[in-house]
């Protein structure tokens, strides 16, 4: 007879794997798509001590998930400036003349706690609740849905703007003070994949990378997941299963989910993302000379105005401006050469910061086709159907909480719950 694992877990991104480590007693193997673990907090570590990250950046003082992990697992978080700030600033004076009764309004709101399903919260878009502004104001809060939550102000409730609008993640309401860490916001030193591949290592669980998950039947005693790797396939048996895919892929590979969670599942949404990382070194120091390729003269290459950066003294230690281009923009240039991307996001940066151009070392490149779950009008009402079982398969996954690290880390938490009480 084949092993059968008390637990297998489907997906090796910060869901999968605090559920992993939440389950270090247990006999568990977890199936990775990717050569990476970590999923979508991917970063690169280079020889001078400094990283590039490609997807999950910063860890907000609210993100209290985070940071207990991180701090179980003795890694440095170090402060940077705040993002929400960075970005506020951004507001052009036209803007900032007439947002005045559009953020009264948004503050009314949240001043008044109601469910989170609330239809006038939850199946409002922004851009209805934003009828009869000027397009300018509409403008900013398609930027703010645009860079917090990869999407448009169609795809993101009223609810989901309320989460974002604060200077924290957790809560949509202002009534309640948000427990937070005194620590401000902050970045792991080495890049966000520290953090997963720590919690890899400490989980102790098997973990196989470049295996694909392509089925998973439920039977009386025992689930069967096939895999593929290549052209091989193969299939292990788990007593449990916890399912921390995207939840798209989650409703292709599941079988028999029951009406309910399948509708729910279907109304997800990813918002796209490509990263571009580009890496200075040292004052006095000169980079290679880079190949230029055409790139489109009307894209944006670079729509988070390269406020996201490695903290500390960039002229002393070099770093890196973690740039990226947001779904709305993300686009245009989707299909287009790495290297025109590439191309483009230093044209963008030698237009920002022309002294630093000649110590880029480096450009990454990642696209992200599930970058973000949207906060899609009507997501509230399906979190219950996200987050319920299914025999013995549990979900989890940023799409099941919050979308970001934090909400994948509680949702991996509950998931680890569910199976164990199961066994
Ligand atoms: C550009 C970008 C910036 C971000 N910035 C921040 C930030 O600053 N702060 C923050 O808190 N969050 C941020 N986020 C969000 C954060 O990265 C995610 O919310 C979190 O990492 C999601 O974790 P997860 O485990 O739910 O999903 P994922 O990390 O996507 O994990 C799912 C895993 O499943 C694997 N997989 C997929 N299909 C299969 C299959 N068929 N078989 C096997 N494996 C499969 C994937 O390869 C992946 O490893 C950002 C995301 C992006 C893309």
């Amino acid at each position: 007879m084949p092993h059968c694992y008390e637990i297998a877990i489907l997906g090796a991104g910060v869901a999968g794997l605090t559920a992993a480590y939440r389950l270090r007693d247990r006999d568990v193997v977890v199936l990775e798509a990717d050569s990476h673990v970590g999923g979508r907090t991917l970063s690169e570590s280079f020889d001078d001590g400094n990283w590039a990250n490609y997807a999950a950046q910063y860890v907000s003082a609210d993100k209290l998930k985070v940071i207990e992990l991180a701090d179980e697992l003795g890694l440095e978080l170090i402060p940077k400036g705040s993002h929400s700030a960075e970005l506020r600033s951004a507001m052009t004076p036209e803007q900032q003349r007439d947002m005045g009764p559009w953020l009264e309004r948004l503050e009314a709101e949240m001043a008044n706690p109601r469910p989170a399903d609330t239809p006038e919260l939850d199946q409002v878009s922004v851009a209805e609740w934003l009828e009869g502004a000027p397009a300018h104001v509409h403008d900013f809060f398609e930027g703010w849905c645009g860079s917090l939550l990869f999407g448009s102000t169609m795809e993101t409730s009223l609810y989901g703007l309320m989460l974002v609008w604060g200077d924290q993640r957790t809560s949509a309401f202002t009534t309640e003070p948000v427990p937070r860490s005194n620590r401000g916001e902050t970045v792991f030193r080495g890049g966000t994949n520290t953090f997963t591949k720590a919690l890899a290592k400490a989980s102790g669980a098997e973990i196989r990378q470049g295996q694909t998950v392509t089925r998973v039947m439920r039977g009386n005693d025992f689930c069967t997941i096939e895999t593929k790797n290549s052209d091989k396939t193969a299939s292990i048996r788990a007593r449990q299963v916890i399912c921390a895919l995207p939840g798209t892929i989650a409703r292709q590979v599941i079988e028999g989910l029951p009406t309910e969670k399948a509708a729910a599942l279907a109304n997800i949404r990813y918002g796209r993302n490509i990263a571009t990382p580009i890496s200075i070194l040292p004052e006095g120091q000169r980079g290679p000379d880079l190949v230029m390729v055409p790139s489109r003269h009307d894209a944006v290459y670079c729509s988070n105005g390269f406020v996201l950066k490695t903290p500390g003294d960039m002229d002393r230690d070099g770093g890196c401006f973690h740039c990226y281009i947001h779904d709305r923009y993300a686009r245009v240039v989707w299909d287009d050469d790495p290297r025109s991307i590439q191309s483009g996001a230093l044209q963008a940066f030698r237009a920002a910061f022309p002294h630093l151009v000649d110590r880029v070392s480096r450009i990454g490149f990642r696209r992200w086709e599930n970058a973000l779950p949207h906060y899609h009008p009507g997501r509230m009402a399906d979190l219950a159907a996200f987050q319920a079982s299914v025999g013995a398969v549990h979900f989890c996954g940023d799409y099941a909480w919050t979308s970001n690290m934090d909400g994948a880390a509680r949702s991996g938490e509950a998931a680890a719950e569910h199976a164990r009480a199961a066994l």
